[in-house]
């Protein structure tokens, strides 16, 4: 974990600010992230890939906190979407439209439409029809738009099922076999100006091996499309660099950086990287309040105030998150095993099972790590469980991003219909 969140006078802390303090001022559960710890990683990922002349698209959905996506446009970043509301976003949040891209399976013509009257720098192509429709659109408005075409590259990604994007099988991109057809045609359209291949093989790569395959496959479709006169310039390589949630060191991406260059640095290529969970995951901490613990037949729960809905990475993908109570453990504390656990009737609703906790009690802090990444923004109100608060900290300042919702804003989002009221 970067060194933001350490235990301080007994207490953990989120840089300079006590997370006691924060959950005696907001309440919990909150969400609390940490400055320090997005800029750290944002500016090893760009040392990392400047040399190759590598620019920053984070991608939004991993965390779409407007305060985070500031934190990002101030030092640099450019932003990579996946629907017309994350674009909203990153534009509302300071990142310049062109340097956004527009990615995702299934764009709707209002979201391209969007994408052409807001100058939105790049749409990455992912179907036939996709391809056809943003032609049409562009030519209509008398643009051309530049487009990648993302290709699906058949590799195994050697992820989670539920995260891995690069196989055939997924239904992701443009089978890469393919590419060059669906190139020649976009080189006919009138709307589309196809100048760059873009991919994107699964999230939470621990393996780089996977990427060094891939990339591979992209620099052999870059020569054969150059061969048929179609001026391939950019290349985007997507993001999905792991995170190490069961503790060590973080990935290297001078490592990831290096296959980058042996792979397609001869291609004389601008490059465009993705990453969304590498610059965020380790920043945040989910934090709730132990509502009860409790000895069952054959295993012991400690129900804290926080559950699946607030973050549903365990039971999505049986996702491993550390867990710490936030007030420092005494020095020998036997631990015990337990699930944790939270308040909503579902039995996948933990947060983590079979841990080692020191003894806890009652109105006891616990904080979940490495949840800055696909944590809030998967977040529901199941149960009826207000949307879960943010929090941004900044040395020993800190802000609440998003509060809390009350029971009466969010039940007076329903309407009555005439004939009941
Ligand atoms: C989700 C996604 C990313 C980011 O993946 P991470 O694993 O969070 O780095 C990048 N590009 C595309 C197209 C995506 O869908």
């Amino acid at each position: 974990m970067p060194e933001v969140f350490t235990y301080q006078h007994g207490s953990l802390h989120a840089e300079a600010v006590d997370l006691a303090l924060i959950a005696a001022e907001v309440g919990t559960p909150f969400y609390c992230y940490s400055s320090a710890a997005i800029t750290e990683r944002y500016r090893r990922f760009a040392a990392a890939v400047a040399p190759l002349g590598g620019r920053i698209c984070y991608a939004v959905k991993a965390n779409s906190n407007q305060a985070v996506l500031a934190t990002l446009a101030r030092l640099g970043a450019g932003a990579d979407v996946v629907s017309e509301g994350e674009a909203r976003r990153a534009v509302a949040a300071g990142i310049p439209p062109e340097r956004i891209v527009f990615s995702g399976v299934g764009k709707t013509e209002a979201e391209l439409a969007y994408t052409l009257d807001t100058g939105i720098g790049q749409v990455n192509i992912e179907s036939e029809r996709d391809l056809e429709l943003l032609s049409r659109l562009a030519a209509a408005r008398g643009k051309r738009m530049p487009i990648a075409i993302r290709v699906n590259p058949d590799v195994d990604a050697l992820t989670h099922a539920k995260i891995s994007t690069g196989k055939a099988e997924n239904k992701f991109g443009i089978d890469i076999n393919q590419a060059p057809r669906v190139f020649a045609r976009a080189a006919d359209l009138p709307g589309v100006e196809p100048m760059s291949v873009a991919l994107h093989i699964g999230s939470q790569l621990t393996d780089f091996a996977p990427y060094e395959q891939a990339f591979g496959r992209v620099a052999e479709l870059v020569r054969s499309l150059r061969a048929a006169g179609i001026a391939i310039r950019h290349l985007d390589l997507g993001g999905g660099i792991g995170v190490p949630y069961h503790g060590g060191p973080a990935p290297d991406v001078a490592a990831y950086a290096e296959i980058v260059r042996r792979t397609v640095g001869d291609l004389d290529c601008a490059l465009l990287f993705e990453p969304g969970r590498y610059l965020v995951a380790e920043a945040g901490v989910l934090v709730g309040t132990v509502i009860d613990v409790k000895q069952g037949a054959t295993r012991r729960f400690v129900v804290g105030d926080f559950a699946m809905n607030d973050l549903i990475r365990p039971t999505l993908y049986e996702a491993y998150h550390p867990v710490l109570p936030v007030a420092e453990p005494v020095r020998g504390a036997t631990s015990s095993i337990v699930d944790v656990v939270g308040p909503i009737c579902e039995t996948g609703d933990f947060l983590a099972r079979d841990r080692a906790l020191p003894p806890v009690e009652p109105g006891d802090l616990l904080a979940v790590t490495h949840a800055g990444a696909y944590g809030a923004v998967m977040s529901s109100t199941y149960n009826t469980r207000p949307m879960v608060p943010e929090v941004l900290v900044n040395g020993a300042d800190w802000a609440v991003v998003r509060p809390r919702p009350s029971y009466e804003a969010l039940i007076g989002l329903d309407q009555i219909p005439g004939w009941l009221a």
